[in-house]
């Protein structure tokens, strides 16, 4: 399964906003864009300005980057959106707000998707009862994602859904004593809080 594993904070630098990758530390002053709110690199200050192609390869590196999923994935997210029926710019956008990863941080059991992405890595939820510990593991309507009453993230997780930064949106529905939730519906565009302009993306596979 590979990964991004060098600083995140670089990411959120290079997009010149707050991708919120690291949880908790991102609603403090130390966060890196309230420090260095230039591009990182040597040429990070002396950067010129997009062209039309370079706005929209933004838009899908910051979607990939949001979401942790590396190119090939997201391409092939991209390929699964367009054979669906609907606008292909929301649907693929619907399918990685529907990954197990990004739905444990909707929940609100983890800080940040990459903390969910380890959680679910590390075995520590169930879907409809069933360990399931593939972090891009599609979740569908109907289906509920617990902790493990055997996980050892009882109390990280109490902290998390303690800390509450966020609402849970409407297409989750949250049991906080069960540590549960169900998804209710698929989300809506509107549901899907992030600065993304997924039509730049599809502008940007269709050439
Ligand atoms: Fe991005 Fe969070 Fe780092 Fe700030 S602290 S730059 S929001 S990952």
């Amino acid at each position: 399964m590979a990964r991004y594993r060098d600083a995140k904070c670089r990411l959120c630098r290079r997009e010149g906003q707050k991708l919120f990758l690291k949880g908790a530390r991102c609603f403090t002053d130390k966060c890196a864009i309230e420090r260095r709110n230039y591009p990182p690199g040597q040429h990070g200050l002396g950067r010129s300005k997009l062209t039309p192609f370079g706005v929209q390869l933004r838009e899908k590196q910051k979607a990939k980057r949001i979401y942790g999923v590396l190119e090939s994935q997201f391409r092939k997210y991209f390929q699964w959106a367009e054979s669906q029926k609907g606008v292909t710019g929301e649907n693929l956008l619907r399918l990685l707000e529907l990954r197990l990863d990004n739905v444990v941080h909707r929940l609100g059991f983890a800080a940040s998707r990459r903390e969910g992405r380890q959680m679910v890595a590390h075995g520590h939820f169930q879907v409809n009862g069933r360990k399931v510990s593939i972090p891009s593991y599609i979740v569908r309507v109907g289906e509920t994602v617990q902790l493990r009453p055997t996980s050892k993230m009882q109390a990280r997780v109490d902290d998390n859904l303690g800390g509450g930064r966020g609402q849970v949106p409407p297409w989750l529905e949250l049991d906080t004593n069960e540590k549960k939730g169900v998804v209710r519906s698929l989300p809506l565009r509107d549901d899907i809080q992030i600065p993304v302009s997924e039509q730049l993306i599809v502008e940007l596979y269709s050439k």
